[in-house]
């Protein structure tokens, strides 16, 4: 991996799959050395897939999700009329090298939590329902095809795991003995508002919201406040409603607005052994033209 952008005024802390995080830099005057509540998130053009970082970047992507996650942050604190959602964008400037990707943040005691939503059966879900009739344990209604609607949007906690090992899905009675009962729940039930939500509004934009995936932290006041990117192609799978609606095959019915494209190939490329083959032109200038789609579908209705 390239090693991050030096940032006047900022440290850099770590780098997830995708994002650099900062913090202030005590060295300079706008930082203290208490522990930072200020964070800048900064996102690459990097993509990841199966929990592996690929190589090349989707050109734009950072930019794109950085977008779209600003979009969906402000129409959720109530831009759209709904009640607000607390969130953890704070005003401010961030450095002109990383302006367009990145979030000035506030840093968040964040839970150890992925708040996944499924509202339609597909990926590790439907392979799980055919083998047991359940997704992540909860049972589901027998006769469902791949892609198909559930009959209820479904809340399938993981355990987010340290950096470099993979995110483990967990059952809700487990989850509750990571945080307790009345976090859990209110975990649960915050984030089954913002799918609908959401997915409500990409339904009016042609679009379906077919399953997602929150963070959440916890700020100095103990306020739950949605955290990370929100609602972007790389925490979502978003598919086409028209192509849902009348195509025959499963890649017709889910024709999709994210990394599916870069899943796809490297599923008939790679036996995930290894390190991952280098992604062809093509598929980067396919999947940099869907996520550019899924944007000014979205945002410019
Ligand atoms: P992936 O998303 O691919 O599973 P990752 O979560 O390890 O990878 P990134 O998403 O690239 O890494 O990095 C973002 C990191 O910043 C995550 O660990 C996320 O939990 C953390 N984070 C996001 N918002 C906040 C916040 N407000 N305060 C503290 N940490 C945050
Ligand atoms: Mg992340």
């Amino acid at each position: 991996m390239a090693s991050p952008l030096q940032l006047p005024g900022w440290r850099h802390v770590s780098s997830g799959k995708v994002r650099d995080l900062y913090v202030p830099d005590p060295s300079t005057s706008s930082g203290t050395t208490a522990a930072p509540d200020r964070m800048l998130l900064v996102a690459s053009d990097r993509v990841s897939a199966f929990d592996f970082a690929l190589s090349p970047g989707i050109p734009g992507k950072g930019v794109l999700l950085t977008t779209l996650s600003l979009w969906w942050f402000d129409r959720l604190a109530g831009g759209d009329g709904g009640r607000s959602i607390p969130n953890h964008l704070l005003e401010g400037h961030v450095p002109d090298q990383v302006a367009g990707r990145s979030m000035l943040v506030k840093a968040l005691d964040m839970q150890p939590i992925e708040c996944v939503v499924r509202g339609y059966l597909t990926g590790s879900g439907w392979a799980e329902y055919q083998h047991s009739g359940t997704v992540c344990g909860i049972r589901i209604p027998a006769g469902l095809s791949d892609g198909d609607r559930l009959p209820a949007p479904i809340f399938t906690p993981a355990y987010k795991a340290p950096q470099g090992e993979h995110d483990e899905n967990i059952s809700f009675d487990r989850m509750i003995e990571i945080v307790g009962a009345d976090r859990a729940e209110e975990l649960r039930d915050l984030s089954l508002e913002v799918y609908e939500r959401a997915a409500a509004a990409a339904e009016q934009r042609g679009v379906i919201l077919a399953d997602t995936k929150f963070e959440f932290g916890v700020d100095a006041d103990g306020v739950l406040t949605l955290a990370d990117e929100v609602l972007t192609s790389d925490s979502s799978r978003y598919w086409d409603a028209e192509a849902w609606a009348t195509g025959t095959t499963p890649a017709e019915r889910m024709a999709s607005f994210d990394k599916q494209i870069v899943r796809d190939w490297l599923a008939a490329h790679w036996d995930k052994q290894g390190t991952p083959p280098e992604l062809p032109a093509e598929i980067v200038e396919r999947t940099a033209a869907r996520y550019r789609e899924l944007l000014t579908r979205l945002t410019s209705a």
